[in-house]
């Protein structure tokens, strides 16, 4: 049988251990780079979760750039804060679900359009942190060529981060990352019947 002080000892030689380790990791970790992240996967939480960074990097006095493809509402609480900020650039560049719009010609043409929006902050180097919301559409719907996204996106400033956020991302893409995450839907609310909730969902 322990004593209290002897599990009190063996747990703080466990701590020193693991503290080693976390520190020997934290001393290699010395680069730093702008970064590429995908946040893909049917789960919720990709948008959002772009979005806490957006706030993360505004608190550090960092510009902050987002492009919004394929929204699905106007009325989001993300864009009403945000747009109240000083250092963000906030562009909507879809006009809505394909299901809602059902003309394929025309949201060709405003894919295109946001794109091109999209390269001019990729060239921009007074943009610190750029989210491309929902882009992994574009690429499904074929409106953006892979190889065109990667170019742009290898060339970009060099401490310049990207965050790209939509349901299946590429491999292509994810394997060019830095940072890839995978929402896994285990359930959802809507699922079982209740509607979007105003602070939760949009
Ligand atoms: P969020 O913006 O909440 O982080 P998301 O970006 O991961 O979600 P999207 O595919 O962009 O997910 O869908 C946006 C909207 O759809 C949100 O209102 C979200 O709550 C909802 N949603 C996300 N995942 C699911 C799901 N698995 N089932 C039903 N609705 C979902
Ligand atoms: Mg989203």
């Amino acid at each position: 049988m322990n004593t209290e002080a002897e599990q009190a000892q063996r747990h703080r030689s466990r701590m020193q251990r693991q503290k080693a380790v976390v520190d020997a990791a934290i001393a290699r970790a010395d680069k730093s780079k702008g970064l590429l992240v995908i946040l893909t996967g049917n789960g919720k939480g990709k948008s959002s979760s772009a979005f806490g960074m957006a706030a993360r990097a505004l608190g550090h006095g960092m510009r902050v750039g987002v492009a919004q493809f394929i929204k699905g509402r106007s009325d989001t609480g993300e864009e009403a804060f945000f747009r109240q900020q000083k250092d963000i650039i906030w562009h909507v560049l879809g006009e809505g679900f394909t299901w809602d719009t059902q003309d394929l010609a025309r949201d060709k043409e405003t894919a295109r359009k946001g794109w091109a929006i999209v390269q001019t902050m990729l060239r921009n180097e007074s943009i610190n942190l750029l989210i491309l919301d929902e882009l992994t559409y574009l690429l499904k719907f074929g409106w953006l060529e892979i190889d065109e996204l990667l170019a742009e996106l290898q060339n970009r400033p060099a401490m310049q981060h990207v965050i790209i956020t939509g349901r299946a991302a590429p491999e292509a893409l994810c394997a060019v990352a830095d940072t890839v995450t995978e929402m896994r839907d285990i359930k959802h609310a809507f699922q079982a019947g209740i509607q979007a909730q105003t602070g939760i969902d949009y």
